[in-house]
């Protein structure tokens, strides 16, 4: 399929002025030069510890923040550093569904108006026809056309997922950001609203970017999975070969974590134990990031920056082993 979004060493640096009588700034480099394509209608994976930037990659995405540097092409637009009024047609075209669906619904409005204002923003619909779609919505996520005169917190914290997902789809976007969607609900749960976000995506022709903290969490959604630490994309491969085949340390440290048994993974992994925490963005390790924590540190690890390398069909990891 061809390539709907594609980064391009996206940068995104955070500034933290240092001392009170204006003393430098130092900047925190969430992400730093990044780069990946996702195809058209494919799910990509995207993993790591909290820290690591894959939040802020989705958020620079979808242009809650402007990007430092680099590029974001969606379609043939690069939208990176468009302004809001040249944004404004893309914004429809990708929406974002977040970890904490409470925090991101008006808890004020009700479940139609909630989204309803996504139509009413780009002018979708308004009166009856605005009603139908908020009510075939509410029954395409698995909720019922009465909830909609309902408010948020009349329901559990699955239905408010289901009620993000509503609103997101609401505009007929063709590309999701999905930020750790599932990491917040009973594990009971994550598997129907994974399974849903794949029916959809089925349905409506979706391109994904699916966060999330654990490799267990994305294998089955994803066609393709990258892993971030401190900034960086390590590794990225199609999904099964990457749980197969992992490359970089830090990919093996985290498949032999998983805590269930899976024959497949355990076959390819021997176990790694990560010690340390990770390392402050602020002031984060010479050459390779990982090498506080890497069994395998070698004295180039603390010179050289290990470049991404294609180990072979597509399968990109940075390490010197390689
Ligand atoms: Fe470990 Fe060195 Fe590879 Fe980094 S480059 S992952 S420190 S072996
Ligand atoms: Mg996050």
């Amino acid at each position: 399929n061809e390539i709907l979004i594609e980064v391009k060493n996206l940068k995104k640096y955070f500034p933290i002025r240092k001392g009170f009588f204006g003393g430098h700034t130092q900047y925190v480099k969430a992400v730093d030069d990044v780069s990946f394509f996702i195809r058209k209608g494919e799910t990509l994976g995207l993993v790591g510890e909290s820290g690591c930037g894959k939040s802020t990659t989705g958020r620079t995405i979808i242009r809650l923040y402007k990007p430092t540097d680099g590029e974001v092409v969606f379609g043939n637009a690069e939208i990176g550093h468009m302004n809001e009024k040249e944004l404004h047609p893309f914004r429809k075209r990708i929406q974002m569904i977040f970890q904490d669906p409470y925090a991101s619904l008006n808890t004020r409005m009700t479940v139609g108006d909630i989204i309803g204002e996504a139509l009413d923003i780009h002018g979708l619909a308004s009166g009856k026809e605005r009603l139908e779609i908020i009510h075939e919505l509410l029954a395409k996520v698995g909720l019922n056309p009465d909830h909609a005169v309902r408010y948020p917190h009349e329901f559990s914290g699955g239905q408010r997922q289901r009620i993000g997902i509503a609103r997101a789809l609401a505009v007929r976007p063709e590309f999701i950001i999905c930020d750790e969607p599932i990491s917040a609900l009973d594990v009971s749960i994550q598997a129907q609203v994974v399974n849903m976000l794949e029916d959809l995506q089925a349905e409506l022709g979706l391109t994904y970017l699916f966060i999330a903290h654990d490799l267990s969490m994305v294998r089955h959604i994803s066609d393709r999975v990258g892993v971030m630490y401190l900034g960086k994309l390590v590794e990225i491969a199609d999904s099964e070969e990457l749980y197969q085949h992992p490359a970089h340390p830090y990919t093996k440290a985290l498949l032999s974590s998983i805590p269930i048994p899976d024959p497949d993974i355990s076959k390819a992994k021997k176990r790694i134990i990560l010690e340390g925490d990770v390392p402050s963005p602020l002031n984060p390790p010479s050459g390779c990031r990982f090498r506080t924590r890497c069994p395998y540190a070698m004295p180039k690890c603390a010179e050289v920056e290990p470049p991404m390398k294609d180990v072979g069909g597509g399968h990109m990891a940075a390490c010197h082993l390689l």
